[in-house]
């Protein structure tokens, strides 16, 4: 078996988006552009971002035996993820429905298909393929108890485990405490600490320092624009600035800096040091349209 230097653990989505002039209101029927179908999902967006920048990769997830899974499948592929541990069927793979207006307001549903058939049982079958990674990383767009699954499968087989908890939902004390390193953007962030008013309503510093209290060894707050936190259990926090890059979307921007920081993170680098990369990587994806289609290869990283 060969080993992953990060096999990333959740969801993969087909986006399915249409341009109108105005979204729909109840009972109205608009019409809009060609549909445009681009592969998605937070998952298949980091697996895609770490393996773009060269991070041997593995997807653990769950895709429909349909069309959109297929294509989720040889985006996949074509970008030299190895998707051994792709489940197929159980349910149509998950969509995102997305119509987006000139102003660039969009309207979003989400059905999580066969992402929500990705289950604790599911993750246990995958114990050879955790045990080959160096790091696992984890979002919140498959069901909780899965995800805790694998933050103990991971951390059992000797992996680290990143979690980045979005989509927010309310988080088991235990999942958070088993993280090595937690990546929030500043909504996760406040979500967290929604308990806390006194330091959700903080600084950065003050959200890192009350969720290392919570248990992460490691925080990372994104900071869009600005760049990102890197806070560690020792007191040291640090703010890392993006390089000013002209942004014409962002879609997917997070994912791809998580992608690339867990994959340097785990790969040895120090956290300031990873953070350093990985705010390269969103800057260069967010000056392209798009999200898998957005990320860079080491070479471009490196070029801007
Ligand atoms: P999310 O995409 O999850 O909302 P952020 O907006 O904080 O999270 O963005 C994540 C990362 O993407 C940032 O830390 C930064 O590296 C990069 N990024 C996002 N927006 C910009 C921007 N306008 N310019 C440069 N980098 C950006």
């Amino acid at each position: 078996m060969h080993g992953y230097d990060l096999l990333v653990v959740g969801s993969a989505n087909a986006d399915l988006v249409v341009a109108v002039e105005r979204r729909p209101a109840a009972g109205e029927t608009v019409l809009g552009s060609d549909l445009a179908t681009h592969p998605g999902g937070k998952g298949a967006n980091q697996a895609v971002a770490a393996a773009r920048l060269g991070a041997a990769t593995g997807l653990l997830a769950r895709v429909g035996d349909d069309a959109h899974g297929r294509l989720l499948l040889d985006t996949q592929r074509a970008c030299g993820v190895d998707t051994r541990g792709v489940l197929i069927g159980a349910a149509p793979t998950g969509v995102a429905l997305i119509t987006v207006d000139p102003s660039g307001d969009n309207s979003i549903v989400v059905s999580p298909g066969a992402n929500a058939r990705l289950t604790p049982d599911d993750v246990r079958a995958a114990g050879e393929l955790m045990a080959a990674a160096k790091v696992v990383s984890l979002q919140l767009e498959i069901p909780l108890e899965t995800v805790a699954e694998a933050v103990t499968t991971a951390g059992r087989a000797g992996a680290k485990v990143v979690l980045n908890p979005s989509p927010p939902a309310p988080l088991p004390v235990e999942v958070l405490a088993a993280c090595d390193l937690l990546v929030v953007n500043e909504h996760e962030a406040r979500y967290l600490l929604r308990d806390a008013p006194a330091a959700a309503e903080g600084t950065p510093e003050a959200w890192a320092k009350a969720l290392l209290a919570r248990g992460p060894r490691s925080v990372v707050v994104t900071l869009g624009a600005a760049g990102a936190l890197a806070a560690t259990g020792d007191g040291t926090a640090v703010r890392i600035p993006s390089p000013r890059v002209r942004a014409v979307d962002t879609t997917g921007a997070g994912d791809a800096f998580t992608g690339a920081l867990a994959w340097r993170w785990g790969a040895g680098d120090e956290l300031t040091e990873a953070v350093r990369f990985a705010v390269r990587v969103g800057a260069t994806a967010v000056t392209r349209p798009g999200a898998q289609q957005s990320y860079p290869t080491a070479a471009e990283v490196a070029a801007l």
